[in-house]
C-alpha cells in the first residue's frame, strides 16, 4: 500500500518534504490546531463521503480565534484542502485525516504567518464485540482556566499522554480523566458516555471536555433515534463508573469504542453491552451512508458518477 500525500499549503506533496522549521512555534511551542476527520467509502454509491466537515471546521476556527491565529482560512479554503488531499491520493478505503493549522513564526508570542496541512491516515478499529479495559488516571484533566480542552491544540495532549502512557504502563488500555473538581471529564481522545439505571449520560461541556462533535450527534439525533431515549449531560462522580452498566468512548476517530471494565470492575457482564452496540451500529450506518438520514453530515467527495 503506497504512502499517502499530505496536502501542505495548497500542495500535494510526500510525507518526507512534509517539513517544518525547528524554531517555529509549530515545532517548539506545539503551536497548531488540529481536527481529526474521517472520510467513509460506501461500496454500492462508489463515493467517499466526510463526516460534518462543516461542524469540524466551525470547531477549528473557534481554535484558531482562541489561539489568536492572525492567518483564518475560509471554509471554501477548508473544503478544497480536503477534497483535494482525498481525490489527489484517489482512495477508495475509510480514510482518517489530521487537519492542522500551525504558527510558522518564532517565539511565544508568535501568530503569524500561519500554515494548513491535512495529513490523511490508515487508522484501524477494534474488533467487533471487543472493547477497552480503562483506568480512571491520577493525572487530572487540565481545566479551563488553565489549558482548556475545549480549545483543540497539540500542545494540550501532553496530558493526554502523560495519563496513556501511565495507563499502559499500568496494564489498562486507555485513561479515564477526572477533572480539577473530581468529576469524570473524558478520555484521552474521546468523549466519554455512561448507562447508569438505564439511562444514557455523558458529563456537560463545562466539565473541562471537548466540544466533540460525535457526542453532539448523539445527544441531537441518535440516541432519541436509536434508544428512544434522550441523553442525560450532568457530572458524573467517579464510583458511578464502578456500578455503570455499560460504557463506551465517542469521537470522530474512536467512533464509538465500547469499555468493558473500570479500574479492573467489569460492567455489566463484562461484555459490550447491548445499547452501546445498537448505537454503534447505527452510527456506522450513518456515516458510511448506508443509513440515507441526515444527508447534510456526509460531504462526498467524488464528483457522482453514473453507474452503467
Ligand atoms: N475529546 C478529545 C480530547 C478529543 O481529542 C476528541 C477527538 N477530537 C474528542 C473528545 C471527540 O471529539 P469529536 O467527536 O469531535 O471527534
Amino acid at each position: 500500500m503506497s504512502e499517502p500525500r499530505i496536502w501542505m499549503n495548497g500542495k500535494l506533496v510526500s510525507q518526507a518534504e512534509a517539513t517544518l522549521p525547528v524554531n517555529s512555534a509549530a515545532v517548539f511551542y506545539a503551536t497548531n490546531v488540529f481536527e481529526g476527520l474521517r472520510a467513509y467509502w460506501n461500496e454500492s454509491d462508489e463515493q467517499l463521503y466526510c463526516f460534518r466537515l462543516d461542524a469540524h471546521f466551525a470547531r477549528f476556527r473557534e481554535s484558531m480565534k482562541m489561539m489568536r491565529f492572525a492567518t483564518p482560512y475560509s471554509d471554501a479554503d477548508l473544503h478544497a484542502a480536503v477534497r483535494e488531499v482525498l481525490t489527489g491520493n484517489g482512495f477508495r478505503e475509510d480514510i482518517h485525516m489530521h487537519l492542522v493549522g500551525y504558527v510558522v513564526g518564532a517565539g511565544m508570542e508568535a501568530t503569524s504567518p500561519t500554515g494548513l496541512y491535512v495529513n490523511p491516515r490508515r487508522r484501524g478499529r477494534l474488533t467487533e464485540n471487543d472493547g477497552l479495559k480503562c483506568c480512571i488516571s491520577s493525572w487530572a484533566r487540565t481545566s479551563d482556566n488553565a489549558i482548556p480542552i475545549r480549545l483543540k491544540c497539540g500542545a494540550n495532549y501532553q496530558n493526554g499522554r502523560l495519563a496513556l502512557l501511565q495507563a499502559k504502563a499500568d496494564g489498562y488500555d486507555a485513561p479515564i480523566f477526572l477533572n480539577q473538581q473530581g468529576r469524570v471529564a473524558e478520555g484521552t481522545g474521546a468523549t466519554f458516555f455512561m448507562v447508569r439505571k438505564g439511562q444514557l449520560v455523558t458529563p456537560p461541556v463545562t466539565s473541562d471536555i471537548l466540544e466533540s462533535i460525535t457526542r453532539a450527534t448523539l445527544i441531537e439525533h441518535l440516541a432519541q433515534d436509536v434508544l428512544g431515549m434522550p441523553v442525560v449531560e450532568r457530572e458524573i462522580a467517579r464510583t458511578e463508573l464502578y456500578v455503570a452498566e455499560e460504557a463506551f468512548f465517542c469521537g470522530s476517530g474512536y467512533e464509538i469504542t465500547p469499555i468493558l471494565s473500570i479500574d479492573r470492575f467489569p460492567l455489566g457482564d463484562g461484555h459490550v453491552g447491548a445499547m452501546t452496540q445498537k448505537l454503534l451500529t447505527a452510527y456506522m450506518n450513518i456515516v458510511r451512508g448506508t443509513d440515507k438520514r441526515f444527508p447534510e453530515w456526509r460531504t462526498p467527495v467524488y464528483p457522482k458518477t453514473v453507474k452503467v
